[in-house]
């Protein structure tokens, strides 16, 4: 089995110098894990990837999780290649209709308002948002899955169920090494459900490799040490904030100081902000924390 990777850039408005890696695993069945956003650009740049790489056949189109910046080009390579798409049956929804997987934003954003932010500002990052949503394709046709054994001709291809940053995010197993999205990614990654996060770091320690979906890839078990000790450095920093009793703006302005200044887009000012609720769900539901209408407040400085 043959491994390349190659990473597709985010589009303008989606974000300066960000890009999703994706993956090709070429024996007698040629996969590609995840795909990019879609725009124009990216689908000249993938089909100029895949061309010379895999000559632009592609069997199986493996998603790593429901995020448009891993399927977004799903719609089109499946066009253009007849590929089979695969995601886990608990990121599903997305793929079926973005926008209705995109109810966290909804929770987040009315604890936002509540929390002291201006609706003004999250409003016009909204609209953003929409407009990139409104240009990209949903795949006509895919497989969900609970639990993936593909024979991949000369070796076998399985999925380990990986959630935290979303419900149905999988690692796609080759032997020794994983290609796992979102999860854990190097320095830090965002987080949804913060429990179910830390579970499936553990997990992914036992890989010699580790593909990621975004920067420095591949990584190990000490760079997954590294992102636990930072997501511990993060907990132990909200409860120091919070002591006094603390709004969800005055939290996120304290945790992420740079984020406040942002006029950019949408991505960027939404998601310190999630990143803080799922830390200060986590340390409500541990007994560290209590919420009092918009105020915050924690009993014990350290974990
Ligand atoms: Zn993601
Ligand atoms: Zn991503």
């Amino acid at each position: 089995m043959q491994v390349s990777g190659f990473s597709v850039p985010f589009p303008s408005e989606w974000g300066r110098g960000e890009s999703t890696n994706a993956y090709i695993l070429k024996g007698k069945m040629t996969a590609l894990v995840d795909a990019g956003l879609d725009s124009p650009n990216n689908r000249e740049y993938i089909k100029g990837q895949l061309k010379k790489l895999s000559s632009w056949k592609v069997d199986l189109l493996l998603i790593t999780h429901g995020h448009i910046d891993h399927f977004g080009l799903a719609s089109y390579i499946q066009g253009e290649t007849g590929a089979e798409i695969y995601i886990h049956e608990d990121d599903s929804p997305a793929l079926k209709n973005y926008r209705k997987a995109l109810t966290w934003l909804d929770e987040v954003y009315a604890l936002a308002i509540e929390g002291g932010f201006s609706d003004i500002d999250l409003r016009e990052a909204r609209i953003r948002q929409s407009v990139a949503l409104d240009i990209m394709g949903v795949p006509k046709d895919f497989k969900t899955f609970r639990k993936l054994e593909l024979d991949m001709g000369d070796q076998k291809l399985s999925t380990i169920h990986l959630p935290g940053h979303t419900p149905g995010s999988v690692g796609y197993v080759l032997g020794e090494i994983v290609f796992s999205g979102d999860v854990a990614l190097d320095g830090s990654t965002v987080v949804g459900d913060l429990r179910g996060e830390l579970e499936s770091i553990q997990k992914l320690k036992t890989f010699r490799e580790v593909y990621t979906g975004h920067r420095r890839t591949p990584i190990n078990a000490m760079d997954l040490e590294a992102l636990e000790a930072h997501i511990a450095q993060r907990l132990e920093e909200v409860l120091r904030v919070t002591r006094e009793g603390k709004t969800l703006r005055e939290i996120v302005s304290a945790i992420y100081p740079a984020s406040m200044m942002l006029e950019e887009n949408f991505i960027r000012k939404i998601i310190p902000i999630r990143q803080v609720v799922s830390y200060l769900r986590y340390l409500e539901e541990e007994g560290y924390i209590v919420k009092n209408g918009a105020i915050w407040r924690s009993f014990k400085e350290h974990l």
